[in-house]
């Protein structure tokens, strides 16, 4: 099976590179504007013509042709992106990128032939830890120091700056060997409002917590309002800002891949509930909306999904309608006066077993997640 990963590396360019470099991230920011500003003018503009009015703009602007052309393709990429997004009401407008914005262009590996000769346009040479982007020299790079050789085909290249630091993310294409699915052991992940993940197990995730950071990025957005604009001082307050912003994603990141591997290690078959993000975002004023937002729950249940789909498990989403959270694990009567998200435990009308609201609620995931399985095995005996 074909699968994709990222690899995450720090660069030391020198300083003539930086100079370049930056100049490739500020013109993707500058394309990613020109074009969102003529698409707020003229909202019948399409995506593709942008990308035909390159050539014009390459004409009139004549520093954009020292950039690779790549980079201009992929910022009105992101502005198309950003507009699905928002038509799918998924996340809100297109906003103009400040310099404070994260920096960051993406440039393709595009392969060619040349007079018999075999090229790409990105080289990475792990061996001597440089890589090779398009109208660059060769850049120092570090990190996997036991990675010394890559079987891999690169997509992509993306290139992000934070507090004047560099890294680069290759995102490669690998083949790999599905190991054999074997139905051992089965879990219900009940995502919770107290705790991020409750298993049936009874295990508990607890949700990270912020607060230190927040208060430090409330205190630098108040330095930051009353600094002067284009001052040296609002720059260095805006590296830090970026700084504690990337401690909160990475803090975030790790526990994400924490958890779904402990989760993977000791399961096979893994229910879940469907999360409704859309809906969530839409219902905007509900505070389970902003936490689901919030704690990057649907992050953690693509790097799931993917992992498992490594991994050879299996994954079955639950109807978010299914009201587990009602349903006595223990004698299955539904308890219908539930509704106050904040009861942590409960008596059963029925059966006067208590339950705990999260690992109740996840029991009954697990239950369901049975059924689909137990159905999907049915089809299976039969076909075979
Ligand atoms: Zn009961």
């Amino acid at each position: 099976m074909e699968i994709y990963k990222t690899y995450k590396f720090r660069m030391y360019p020198s300083d003539s590179i930086k100079k370049k470099l930056d100049s490739f991230l500020g013109t993707t920011r500058f394309i990613y504007n020109y074009y969102l500003n003529a698409k707020e003018k003229n909202n019948n503009l399409k995506f593709s013509d942008m990308k035909k009015d390159l050539k014009r703009l390459q004409e009139e602007n004549t520093w954009l042709k020292d950039i690779d052309g790549s980079i201009l393709r992929t910022a009105i990429d992101n502005l198309e992106r950003g507009y699905e997004r928002y038509y799918n009401k998924l996340s809100k407008k297109p906003k103009f990128k400040k310099y404070s914005s994260n920096q960051i262009y993406r440039t393709p590996c595009l392969r060619g032939e040349y007079k018999g000769k075999k090229y790409q346009t990105i080289k990475l040479d792990l061996e001597r830890r440089v890589i090779k982007l398009p109208k660059l020299d060769e850049i120092e790079i570090k990190g996997y120091k036991k990675l010394t050789k890559l079987d891999c085909n690169i997509i992509n290249a993306t290139v992000k700056r934070i507090a004047h630091k560099y890294y680069l993310y290759l995102l490669v294409s690998e083949e790999i060997n599905l190991p054999k699915f074997c139905p051992n052991y089965i879990v219900g992940l009940d995502l919770g409002v107290k705790d991020l993940v409750i298993t049936s197990n009874g295990e508990k995730f607890k949700k990270l917590d912020f607060k230190r950071e927040e208060r430090k990025l409330k205190g630098l957005n108040k330095w930051l309002s009353r600094s002067q604009i284009g001052s040296k001082n609002r720059l260095k307050i805006i590296n830090k800002i970026e700084v504690v912003n990337e401690k909160i994603k990475n803090m975030r990141k790790f526990y994400n891949h924490l958890i779904t591997n402990k989760i993977l290690e000791a399961n096979d078959i893994i229910a879940i509930e469907t999360l409704k993000v859309k809906e969530m975002i839409e219902k905007g004023k509900n505070h389970l909306a902003k936490f689901i937002v919030n704690s990057n729950l649907s992050e953690l249940i693509k790097i799931l999904k993917y992992k498992s789909k490594w991994q050879n498990k299996r994954i079955y989403e639950i109807d978010t309608y299914y009201p587990s959270s009602q349903i006595c694990s223990h004698c299955k009567r539904r308890n219908r006066e539930l509704k106050d998200l904040n009861i942590r435990s409960w008596e059963c009308t029925e059966c006067h077993f208590v339950n705990d609201r999260d690992i109740n609620a996840s029991i009954n995931i697990l239950d369901e997640g049975m059924k689909l399985y137990l159905k999907d095995l049915r089809c299976e005996l039969k076909a075979s």
